[in-house]
């Protein structure tokens, strides 16, 4: 049979190489971005209560009343940003079905999207899928700043949508309030939509606040916001988050939403309510991972590999050129094959490849696992 492929540069997501590999050469795996730790035992208890107590049949579309309610409370609270629960939130099938999802209901053929390169590799498939054009803006390494007013320069009369990604994946840089600023600059007078993607928004490090597109009125009204309770929670298995939108977007949002996905499932969404109405996280959230990530860190100045700032997200990037000229995709399997350490080449979050000679490592792991890690990277 011969298929009219979709997609034909698409392969399998690097994040499903790497943990395959890892797996089969039992290697330590920080390639794909998961915690080795279990989450709060009383998250679960409240999964378990609510399986019990029968919330087993479908969620409304939009995602269950309280939780709704909830998480705009928290927002109002955290950024001051005002949603209304009744249709400006949905709750997803984690950030990947929401960020589809949006790019789905808003992109048409020609339409043309920006995103900054290095970029998390689910935006380019599934703009093209759409029929977008998607529109690099480059960025470089160690800082991966952007030039908005060259960011100006890739717009267009087609220009639909910018993705944003912060804190970032795969570099762990921030948007500071001055690229808001800037960001709300271009953008006056346009019709661009804005997908930010905020799923690591509570992983941010020094002190440093997170700037969410909803707490800007000028963006807010042009944007989509998603989250991510995986990264919140330590539960990226169960696969849920939401969208955050204004109603006319949101509106066209659901429209897809209700065909793809209909509803999350029920029982998670009324656990993690009730988990979230007890206990206050957010707080916590970014002093453990300074730790963890000031652990990683100071392991790997051990090491050969040169460390890039990291300034949120769970990732550390490393430069190795001063050990091998290979190309980042053989460093990455020859560090899983002989050295037993998993990572993710950055060439795979380039549409076309670029490779810097840098690696992605996940730190959200036990002390032990980045220990045990560091060891092994100290041989190389
Ligand atoms: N977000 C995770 C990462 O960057 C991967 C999620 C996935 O595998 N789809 O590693």
């Amino acid at each position: 049979m011969i298929l009219n492929t979709k997609l034909p540069n698409v392969g399998t997501t690097i994040f499903t190489v790497m943990s395959k590999l890892a797996q089969e050469h039992n290697a330590v795996n920080l390639s794909q971005g998961f915690p080795d730790f279990d989450t709060n035992p009383k998250l679960v208890a409240c999964v378990n209560k609510a399986l019990q107590n029968g919330h087993n049949q479908y969620a409304p579309m939009q995602g269950i009343q309280p939780l709704r309610e909830l998480i705009c409370e928290r927002i109002e609270n955290i950024y001051g940003a005002s949603y209304h629960p009744d249709n400006e939130i949905t709750i997803t099938s984690g950030g990947t079905q929401a960020i589809f999802t949006a790019i789905a209901a808003l992109i048409n053929p020609g339409d043309e999207v920006i995103i900054f390169e290095p970029a998390y590799d689910c935006y380019s498939p599934t703009v093209k899928l759409f029929g977008g054009l998607v529109k690099p803006f480059e960025l470089y390494a160690p800082n991966y700043e952007i030039d908005w007013q060259m960011v100006k320069k890739l717009f267009s009369a087609n220009t639909k949508m910018i993705i944003l990604n912060s804190p970032h994946n795969p570099t762990g840089s921030i948007l500071s309030k001055n690229d808001i600023d800037e960001l709300i600059k271009i953008t006056k007078n346009t019709d661009i939509i804005i997908l930010s993607d905020e799923v690591y928004e509570h992983i941010i490090y020094d002190g440093e606040k997170h700037h969410s597109v909803a707490q800007y009125p000028e963006l807010r009204e042009r944007s989509f916001v998603v989250a991510s309770f995986g990264k919140l929670l330590h539960t990226t298995g169960w696969k849920i988050g939401y969208c955050l939108a204004p109603e006319l977007l949101m509106k066209e949002f659901r429209k897809i939403h209700q065909f793809n996905v209909f509803s999350v499932n029920t029982p998670m969404q009324y656990g993690i309510y009730e988990y979230l109405n007890s206990e206050n996280i957010y707080q916590e959230l970014p002093i453990f991972f300074q730790q963890k990530r000031d652990y990683f860190r100071s392991l790997l100045s051990e090491t050969k590999f040169k460390l890039l700032p990291c300034k949120g997200s769970y990732f550390q990037c490393v430069n190795y050129s001063e050990i091998s000229e290979e190309p980042d995709i053989a460093m990455a399997k020859r560090l899983l094959t002989t050295f037993g350490v998993a990572s993710i080449p950055l060439s795979a979050f380039y549409t076309k490849g670029k490779d810097d000679k840098i690696l992605r490592f996940c730190f959200a792991k036990n002390d032990n696992t980045l220990l045990q890690a560091a060891e092994m990277l100290m041989k190389v």
